[in-house]
């Protein structure tokens, strides 16, 4: 593979904060001594749902470091279980959040970081990718805000493939599925750089590899890392180069109609790409490259991410993940609506005829419309 210089005489700006990252089964264990590494003697756990579970086994190694321990995390972290969050963590007189968990725990962590600036050491259960991001969310009266914030970054991610062996084989698909579209949104994000380029195109490789069989054998613990391994990957590319059209339509779409997250990223991503496709071409093809070494040979890098979906049973259309097809125009509008920074200017009438295809789950197709209605 000769090495593409495009993007080096082009020129571009890189941007990342340092973090820690510590990797390996069993690497639970080495929570204690990072805690104390920080210089943090009072520690609030974050961490609610089945993997609750390792938090109890955490709590116990942690000691007389466990100052306190909050356990109502919900998706989307709406606005009251923030300040329950905060509170907890200002009654404990915490001086870290160890948060354990998927994408939520780390939501209601970063809640108490950015209401307090206290240091978060992340324990992912999920490949959601939150712990790798300056990205904060919050939700109130069903409206989903988003910013970034360097606090709410975590200083430490312990990445514990054990703790993903639980994980169900159909939410391991979907959270799979969200990481890949960390990764395909990142090749072509505005702030994409050689290194970012080269971790995606890896990230996509280890994910599109090892998800088929973490379906296959979910407790396979070789298959388990290389899908962190891929989700810390894709988690990286989201913080540092950002995203486009796909996550805006997930975090609209999802978000307006109480979408579960990770199986929207799922449905979504083959037909964002397809609607992308004549305007990403490097890019993809550098999706479809990375499908290729995984064995997935495709005509084009949409179909061959809708059928690795097919192939691992991530959710594949709209309509089987809860959105009702009279809200179709609504969400089209919502989307239109929505600043975005995208390859292809957003255009309302294939916007519409993207999350037509997406709701009936149909073969991705590029979506060439004439702009007959409004573009920005
Ligand atoms: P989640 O954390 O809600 O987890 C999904 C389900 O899996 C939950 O029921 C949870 O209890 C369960 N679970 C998690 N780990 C498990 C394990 N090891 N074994 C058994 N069950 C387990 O969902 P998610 O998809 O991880 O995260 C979604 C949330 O994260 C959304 O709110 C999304 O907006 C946010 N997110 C934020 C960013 C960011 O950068 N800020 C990035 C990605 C996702």
């Amino acid at each position: 593979m000769s090495i593409d210089f495009a993007a080096v005489v082009g020129g571009f700006v890189h941007e990342s904060a340092p973090m820690r990252v510590v990797f390996g089964a069993g690497s639970l264990d080495t929570v204690p001594a990072e805690v104390d590494r920080l210089g943090a003697s009072r520690v609030l756990l974050v961490a609610g749902g089945p993997e609750a579970a390792y938090a109890d086994l955490l709590a116990d190694a942690l000691g007389a470091r466990l100052a306190g321990r909050f356990s109502d995390v919900v998706m989307h972290v709406p606005v009251e279980v923030a300040r329950s969050a905060a509170d907890a963590a200002a009654t404990a007189g915490a001086d870290l959040v160890v948060c354990l968990g998927g994408g939520s725990s780390t939501g209601a962590a970063k809640a108490i970081a950015l209401a307090s600036g206290l240091p978060i050491l992340a324990v992912p259960t999920t490949y959601a990718g939150s712990e790798m991001t300056t990205i904060w969310g919050l939700t109130e009266n069903g409206v989903k805000t988003t910013g970034r914030d360097p606090r709410v970054q975590p200083r430490v991610v312990v990445y514990d493939p054990e703790l993903t062996l639980s994980l169900p084989v159909d939410l391991s698909a979907a959270s799979g599925m969200n990481a890949m579209a960390h990764l395909v949104e990142g090749l072509y994000a505005p702030g994409a750089s050689p290194i970012t380029t080269l971790v995606a195109e890896e990230g996509v490789r280890a994910l599109a590899a090892a998800l088929p069989e973490v379906v296959a054998n979910p407790t396979d613990i070789e298959a388990r890392s290389k899908a962190l391994y891929g989700a810390w990957l894709a988690g990286w590319t989201l913080g540092v180069a950002g995203m486009g059209i796909h996550h805006k339509i997930c975090h609209v779409v999802g978000g307006n109609y109480d979408l579960p997250h990770a199986g929207v990223h799922s449905v979504v991503l083959p037909y964002a790409m397809a609607y992308n496709s004549a305007h990403a071409s490097d890019a993809l093809s550098r999706v479809q490259r990375a499908l290729a070494a995984a064995g997935i040979n495709a005509p084009d890098a949409a179909t061959g991410i809708w059928q690795l979906e097919q192939a691992i049973g991530a959710p594949t259309s709209l309509s089987a993940v809860g959105l009702a097809e009279a809200d179709i125009h609504e969400a089209a509008d919502a989307v239109f609506a929505t600043p975005m920074v995208n390859p292809r200017p957003a255009d309302r009438g294939a916007i519409e005829v993207l999350l037509r295809d997406a709701w009936a789950g149909v073969a991705p197709r590029e979506i060439s419309l004439e702009p007959s209605e409004p573009t920005r």
